[in-house]
């Protein structure tokens, strides 16, 4: 007799959890992550900081992150041009941990979330986590591209209590422009489902969440320029992919104070580490070293765009540190040729299509000649 199944919750029976495979393979394109190590001054002060902190680690770190928060606020004004307060800006462990955050605030059972697929399949999952429920929009079948006037349609058709935009967004790299988010904005207010189910204000309104993870690397103007005024809108960012900073865990947000204060009421307390509040604030103290490979990573993104539409392929225009190629009868099997030469790059699970990060020069080079080797 089989022992008995234990009681997880429906939804998630028989699922399986997000992730790339991590395999150990010479060319790894497959995570959006910035191939260059912390430069030897940044992992310094790393060191030094982490080593200070040890000293207090029999007490819980600061639980609400202030000095973290206030290099953020600093790094994210002087980046975007648009000065922040601490008290808009909130951190924790990725920005997977701050996108789950604000679906246990503003999500959860009897709500429901909205995303323009494809898009970061987390954005689905963290509902299906937090009992929120999913509607999926599309975006143009042949660019990616979404249109504002079928953005504000589906947001008026489903009613959202949040709306997920991504920009640039993972996996097609497409960006938005902001009349697209600021349309979106409107669209969204006094349109979620408590004010479609008669809530007795008739004026509820979803919050318009606008995950920036590879800001640093797009052409097109950061969502922290609508802010002001708009206290629905949050803007999601990390430290994983511009920063290489992958491996400490820091995401972040810039919102109205009275986004941060709601965060309050889900956030585990003490849920980042002082080691990561200590490493995050030395990596920010060197930010300008570490943003110096975002130049060379948006030449290299350039670069492989130009190679693969001369080998004929189809690209989609790309405003990340990754872009979109194909489209190939099978690109199951192109994935497993490349990986058989030692290429690993993504296969999200739109057919026809792959998607590869841009790494370094050497990195380019191999990933080029095994396409050119497939194709043959
Ligand atoms: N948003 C998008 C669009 C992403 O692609 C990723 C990472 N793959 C994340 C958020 C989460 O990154 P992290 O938790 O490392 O900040």
């Amino acid at each position: 007799m089989s022992p008995d199944p234990l009681p997880l919750r429906p939804e998630l029976r028989g699922q399986a959890p997000y992730g790339a495979p991590q395999l150990d393979v010479a060319v790894r394109l497959n995570t959006n992550e910035n191939p260059y190590p912390p430069p030897p001054a940044l992992a310094a002060e790393v060191r030094a900081q982490v080593a200070a902190a040890v000293a207090t680690l029999n007490r819980y770190p600061d639980r609400d992150a202030k000095a973290l928060r206030a290099d953020l606020a600093g790094y994210l004004g002087h980046h975007t041009g648009h000065a922040l307060s601490t008290d808009r800006v909130w951190a924790a462990n990725g920005s997977n941990e701050v996108l789950q955050q604000l679906l246990q605030a503003f999500g959860g059972p009897g709500r429901r979330a909205l995303g323009f697929e494809p898009t970061y399949s987390m954005h689905r999952l963290i509902a299906r986590g937090t009992g929120t429920s999913w509607v999926a929009g599309s975006r143009d079948p042949d660019t990616f591209a979404l249109e504002p006037a079928d953005a504000v349609a589906a947001v008026r058709r489903h009613a959202p209590d949040v709306v997920f935009l991504c920009s640039p967004n993972n996996p097609t790299a497409t960006a938005l422009d902001l009349e697209t988010i600021a349309a979106v904005y409107d669209a969204a207010s006094g349109a979620a489902s408590g004010a479609a189910s008669g809530a007795a204000s008739g004026a509820a309104s979803g919050m318009v969440i606008v995950d920036e993870a590879y800001a640093e690397f797009s052409r097109r103007p950061s969502a922290v320029a609508l802010l002001t005024d708009r206290p629905r809108l949050v803007v999601t960012r990390t430290m994983s992919k511009a920063f290489a900073f992958a491996g400490a865990r820091i995401g972040y947000l810039a919102a109205d104070p009275a986004v941060v204060d709601a965060l309050q009421l889900v956030r585990l307390p003490y849920h980042l580490s002082a080691l990561t509040q200590a490493a995050a604030r030395a990596a920010l103290a060197h930010a300008e070293d570490t943003l110096r490979t975002v130049t060379a990573l948006r030449d290299e993104r350039d670069r492989l765009v130009g190679e693969l539409r001369g080998l004929g392929l189809r690209v989609v225009d790309s405003d990340a540190n990754f872009l979109l190629f194909g489209r190939f009868p099978d690109a199951g099997a192109i994935w497993r040729a490349l990986l058989e030469r030692g290429v690993l790059v993504r296969d999200v699970g739109l057919p026809g299509w792959l998607r590869v990060s841009a790494g370094l020069p050497v990195e380019g080079d191999a990933f080029l000649s095994a396409v050119k080797e497939v194709l043959g």
